[in-house]
């Protein structure tokens, strides 16, 4: 099968920031497009749908010549697009690859990914958008942003269940949503910031 082009807003490389993968070197690929329309979203300049697209073959290219051992696709959302090429090409390249996703959109090929993180954003979607249940079996993280208290009673309701890492992440690293998060006591819930913001990376 030939190389299709998809997409693409940016690849850069960098340390993972966020979540259990944090501090792991990693290329990002950055895909175009997203409607959930979260206030506090920090790609904002992802939503438009349209923007140039890339070839896989040369994404995969640059990739490998990063010298990263993992790959990771964001967005944006990433399963708005037909990425199975993609990884077909990475897992060729001995490439590990991990998907940042909202959970709105599912596709059989997330089981393909070596780390699934899901971040849902129920709460913060202007449209009608849910998390899709294949999620809670085939996310490895769900990467919770917490923005008051109550979004943690909506968590725990929601996750119930859930057998993979759970992760509180407090909107723009907000101490006061730290203490927050660590006044609830929950022992098989991780914190964790932005980091980042703070190494001053991409
Ligand atoms: S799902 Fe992610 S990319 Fe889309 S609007 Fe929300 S934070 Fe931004």
């Amino acid at each position: 099968m030939g190389y299709l082009l998809l997409a693409i807003n940016e690849e850069f490389l960098s340390y993972q920031g966020e979540g259990e993968m944090a501090g792991t070197r990693m290329y990002f690929v950055r895909t175009q497009g997203c409607d959930v329309g979260c206030h506090f979203c920090d790609t904002k300049f992802t939503w438009k749908p349209e923007d140039q697209t890339v070839s896989e073959k040369s994404i995969v290219k640059r990739a490998r010549a990063s010298g990263a051992e993992w790959v990771c696709i964001t967005g944006g959302e990433p399963l708005l697009q037909n990425l199975v090429n993609l990884i077909d090409k990475l897992y060729k390249a001995n490439l590990f690859v991990m998907i940042e996703t909202s959970g709105v959109e599912w596709s059989d090929l997330v089981k393909r990914f070596h780390f699934v993180c899901c971040s849902p954003k129920d709460l913060f979607t202007t449209k009608d958008y849910k998390l899709d249940e294949h999620f809670l079996t085939y996310a490895n993280e769900m990467k919770c942003v917490v923005t008051k208290d109550s979004d943690i009673d909506f968590y725990l309701k929601l996750l119930e269940g859930y057998g993979g890492i759970k992760t509180f992440q407090p909107v723009d690293n907000n101490p006061a949503i730290v203490k927050i998060i660590a006044n609830r006591n929950l022992p098989d819930w991780h914190c964790r910031i932005q980091q980042q913001k703070f190494m001053e990376v991409r």
